[in-house]
């Protein structure tokens, strides 16, 4: 006789297994879903019966017959938990609410009205925007499973469950993220925005199927995501992926880390903005000063051609880098400045990548936009706690 303990983590197993095919697909039959899952035909009726109960799955019509019994069609219920998917920038914040369908049902922005806030004003931002979005979606609020949070460092979770962000670019000393979660008295979850990212793409985007993926994220920082066998490489401390701070000039510039030569130092915004400045670009205005670059780059303004070509050359050897490192099927360039350069020239981009990269592994991999754009960070971030309700680890 299998001990009770065996039983219950088989049962929670089998959910985990039934609802996350719902959550990527949608819809479903009882039939399909005992094959997709490898589940006897009983074992899915059980276990779709007791999600129907939990309110996450609900019946939705007959597929019309051929002579047999009607099919039931099932799908996911998506009024039947809610999230909330935070992008937490260096000076203000995107929350985003979703529906168990993955889809945005709302909205609020906070800005800390800073270049670069300290943490004690981003996370003030933050609860008050997070406090304004529940307030005007109070129905929903028995049915809310959680806050996730993108954020631009590192999170690090410590043996005892602690979670903690290391933004050493922002100049932040580490922060406590667990006094965020007595703050708004649900469930906070946090990863790197990266990584949001990352998980976003495999779940709605660009790398839905991809087993070998990296997501980079460009925007102030630079960061990326490996995808390897279909889960996130994290590394001993969870800092893996870090692509920003990898040296690409010994000496060069200086990088808001503190090192030299960091690849942010050179295609990072700011830096790009720096860059321009210094080989004689007069932008109006710091906060436009990229749209003003690409404007100019587009009207054959000689400086402004070269530092978007030389960005573009240094972004390519990064990305080679990274093709050479982790032999991905895919690359999904997305953030802000990576989606600005991506509309420069894609193929271009791909093309300088294969040239710096080894032939075989630079043969193998395809370049493409992140499908959803700006939105990456914070649905990957309302999606986590979305996994923790597929595992079962909402009560
Ligand atoms: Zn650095």
């Amino acid at each position: 006789m299998p001990s009770s303990r065996t039983v219950l983590d088989l049962r929670r197993g089998n959910r985990a297994r039934v609802l996350r095919r719902f959550l990527l697909k949608g819809e479903s039959t009882r039939a399909q879903l005992a094959e997709e899952c490898r589940l006897s035909t009983a074992t899915i009726t059980n276990v779709v019966t007791d999600l129907i109960v939990e309110g996450l799955v609900e019946e939705a019509g007959v597929h019309p017959s051929e002579g047999g019994r009607p099919v039931s069609r099932l799908s996911t219920r998506r009024a039947g938990a809610f999230a909330l998917g935070v992008d937490v920038g260096e000076s203000s914040v995107v929350v985003d609410l979703y529906d168990l369908g993955l889809q945005r049902v709302d909205r609020e922005t906070g800005s800390a009205g800073h270049m670069v806030a300290d943490p004690e004003a981003i996370v003030k931002t933050l609860a008050s925007a997070v406090e304004t979005i529940r307030s005007r979606n109070e129905h929903i609020e028995d049915r809310l499973v959680g806050l996730g949070l993108g954020l631009p460092g590192i999170v690090e979770t410590g043996a005892n469950g602690t979670a903690t962000l290391h933004a050493q670019s922002l100049g932040w000393e580490p922060v406590d993220l667990d006094a965020l979660t007595t703050a708004v008295g649900i469930p906070v979850l946090a990863d790197n925005g990266a990584t949001t990212m990352a998980i976003a793409e495999a779940w709605r985007g660009s790398a839905r199927g991809v087993s070998h993926g990296i997501a980079v994220l460009l925007g102030r920082g630079v960061g990326s995501s490996v995808i390897v066998d279909g889960s996130v490489l994290r590394g001993l401390s969870s800092s893996a992926g870090e692509w920003g701070h990898t040296t690409v000039m010994i000496g060069g510039r200086r990088c808001p880390c503190g090192a030299r030569g960091c690849l942010e130092a050179y295609i990072g915004s700011d830096a790009i903005i720096q860059r321009w400045k210094e080989a004689g670009g007069n932008p109006r205005s710091d906060e436009d000063a990229i749209t003003e670059l690409i404007r100019a780059g587009n009207s054959q303004e000689a400086t402004a051609v070269k530092v978007l070509d030389e960005t573009i050359e240094i972004l390519s050897s990064g990305l080679a880098n990274l093709v050479n490192l982790f032999n991905p099927e895919k690359i999904i360039i997305g953030g802000w400045i990576g989606l600005a350069l991506a509309d420069l020239g894609l193929k271009r981009i791909e093309d300088q990548v294969r040239a710096h990269a080894l032939h075989s592994p630079g043969r193998h991999f395809s370049l493409e936009v992140s499908e959803l754009g700006n939105d990456a960070v914070s649905l990957g971030a309302g999606i986590l706690p979305i996994l923790r309700l597929i595992d079962g680890h909402n009560d």
